[in-house]
Parts: C-alpha cells; sequence; structure tokens
C-alpha cells in the first residue's frame, strides 16, 4: 500500500506502484586505476584494468503515482 503523490489517495494492495524521477543533477565520475578484476581468455590469466570515469547523470528525487495518474502524465 501507499498514497499517491499527485492525487493523495490511498492505493490498495497489490496494485502496482509507478516510481517517476522528477529531478537529476548531472554527475562527473573520475577515473580509478585497477578497479576490476577481469580473467583474460588467453591462459585464463586475472589482471586488473581501470575505470575511465566519465560523466553521467544521478537520480535526486522520485515520486510514487498510482497507475491512473501515471497513465495521465503520459509516461
Ligand atoms: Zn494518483
Amino acid at each position: 500500500m501507499y498514497r499517491c503523490s499527485e492525487c493523495s489517495e490511498v492505493v490498495g494492495p497489490h496494485q502496482r506502484q509507478h516510481q517517476v524521477v522528477v529531478e537529476t543533477r548531472s554527475r562527473r565520475y573520475p577515473p580509478r586505476p585497477d578497479a576490476f578484476q577481469v580473467t583474460k581468455r588467453i591462459k585464463q590469466k586475472k589482471v586488473w584494468v581501470d575505470d575511465p570515469g566519465g560523466v553521467g547523470h544521478e537520480t535526486v528525487s522520485t515520486i510514487a503515482l498510482c497507475e491512473v495518474c501515471f497513465r495521465r502524465r503520459g509516461n
């Protein structure tokens, strides 16, 4: 059971809840040397490889919507 964030109705059990992302932020991930251990196919040797890092987005907040409100939003 949960309360819909848009219509404030309490939704009964076994009803689907839609988590909708309402706010994101950009995020830069730094490179990490020797981050992962992988096994080479030849000789089955384990080696450490670097994570190059990069740029992405993180979720800041979400809201819980009922089925009716979710469809009304057009998601
Ligand atoms: Zn609703």
